[in-house]
């Protein structure tokens, strides 16, 4: 996170514009010669034209931002018309139904923008302040990281307005090779995130057994050594966090419904201070919900790769992990288990350690551990599995971790002899 002072925050804010517009302006000319069925123009030649508009009289103000800012912001707008035009090509869908309705609602014909995985054009209510630096010109030291022009003085005693503070010390390696940093604002702070090359030694230890781990609603994660970790969402922090969300949700909602109560399109109206301060509070919950999930997801799975397993076997969530919150499902818990998913995923790479995904149709939940019965009617509300075979008694997450270990071992195991 970075602490930019006043002036800084103001120039960050005109290189986000800056590069608002680039993208903009690169998508309305690739609109224009699809159109026109002219194909698609490259992000060279749309980047020379630009440098006419940058000298041109009224946007002339373009000429204090980097050149890099602008000239990243039309290629990653020429990449995505060429991804759009590959989705096209790939899927065969021109519109999708629900498009065509509603535009057929609203009497329009659909036009390039309309079509399926078209860009959008990015606007400043939606949130879009982002920019890229240049990769050679960027530097960190422990406390500070040099942005690009962000003073065009080039007298010695401005250049400190070229560092900005970072929030934490020391979190950015100083001597490593960096690569595609961007720089964006969230409505609450501004971030800078930057990919990095790094050696990775070669994971020391003593490895226990394997690690079964079944993901579910009541607790979010069971392994398969008993360990369980509770599902933070059910916390008393978080309910009083997402209540007081929802009060606020109410309270804008109203505002608004009074400021335009017959609801006109295209209506322009001045917001009340305390409309902002309730939007800004809004967004500050939102981040903070999130960053709490985002934490104990990371701290769970930490501890989990620390306890150094051979192998870990988690089950497919694109099937059995929905299906079995059909009911409950709520989108929020969906996404924590694919954040855990891909937490596992990375941190055991890191650590050397084998991750096994089991088969969909893997009957996790419904086998016996000890006999290996299959009991097919077995219920969401049957915590206990009670095996009519060899009455075998077990709670059912468990014994889902310790057949999801079993899984995972046996795979292994083929793999090597294979
Ligand atoms: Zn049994």
């Amino acid at each position: 996170m970075l602490l930019p002072n006043k002036k800084q925050e103001t120039r960050l804010f005109e290189f986000a514009g800056a590069a608002r517009f680039a993208y903009n302006w690169a998508l309305d000319k690739e609109m224009q010669a699809f159109e026109q069925k002219k194909g698609f123009i490259s992000a060279y030649d749309l980047r020379k034209e630009f440098t006419q508009v940058r000298h041109a009289k009224d946007t002339n103000w373009l000429e204090g931002i980097s050149n890099n800012v602008t000239k990243q912001a039309i290629k990653d707008c020429a990449d995505a018309y060429q991804r759009f035009f590959k989705l096209q090509k790939e899927t065969g869908i021109k519109y999708t139904k629900k498009r065509l309705a509603h535009l057929a609602r609203i009497g329009k014909k659909p036009t390039v923008y309309d079509r399926y995985g078209h860009p959008k054009f990015r606007s400043r209510k939606n949130g879009c302040f982002r920019f890229y630096q240049d990769v050679a010109k960027i530097r960190f030291s422990g406390t500070h990281v040099k942005l690009e022009a962000l003073t065009d003085s080039r007298r010695k005693n401005r250049q400190s307005m070229n560092w900005v503070h970072l929030a934490e010390r020391d979190r950015i390696p100083q001597d490593a090779k960096y690569m595609n940093p961007r720089v964006s604002y969230d409505g609450e702070h501004w971030w800078i995130s930057v990919t990095i090359e790094q050696e990775i030694s070669e994971p020391t230890g003593v490895y226990g057994e394997g690690l079964g781990i079944d993901l579910g609603i009541k607790n979010l994660a069971v392994c398969s050594d008993g360990l369980a970790y509770k599902n933070i969402n059910k916390t008393a922090k978080i309910r009083r966090i997402k209540k007081e969300k929802r009060r606020l949700q109410r309270r804008i909602s109203r505002a608004y419904g009074m400021a335009n109560p017959m609801k006109e399109k295209g209506v322009r109206y001045k917001k009340t201070c305390n409309l902002i301060r309730a939007e800004k509070r809004l967004l500050r919950l939102n981040h903070r919900l999130m960053n709490l999930r985002q934490n104990y997801t990371h701290q769970i799975t930490s501890e989990i790769i620390g306890r150094k397993p051979s192998l870990i076997c988690l089950e497919d969530l694109n099937v059995q992990g929905m299906m079995k919150n059909k009911h409950l499902a709520e989108k929020v818990q969906e996404e924590n288990f694919y954040e855990f998913r891909r937490q596992v995923e990375y941190k055991a790479a890191r650590a050397g350690i084998p991750v096994v995904i089991a088969d969909r149709f893997y009957p996790s939940s419904k086998t016996c551990s000890h006999c290996g019965h299959v009991k097919k009617d077995l219920k969401l509300k049957d915590r206990t599995y009670i095996c009519p075979v060899c009455g075998n008694q077990i709670d059912r997450d468990l014994q889902a971790a310790i057949n999801l270990r079993a899984y995972g071992e046996n795979d292994i195991e083929q793999k090597f002899a294979g």
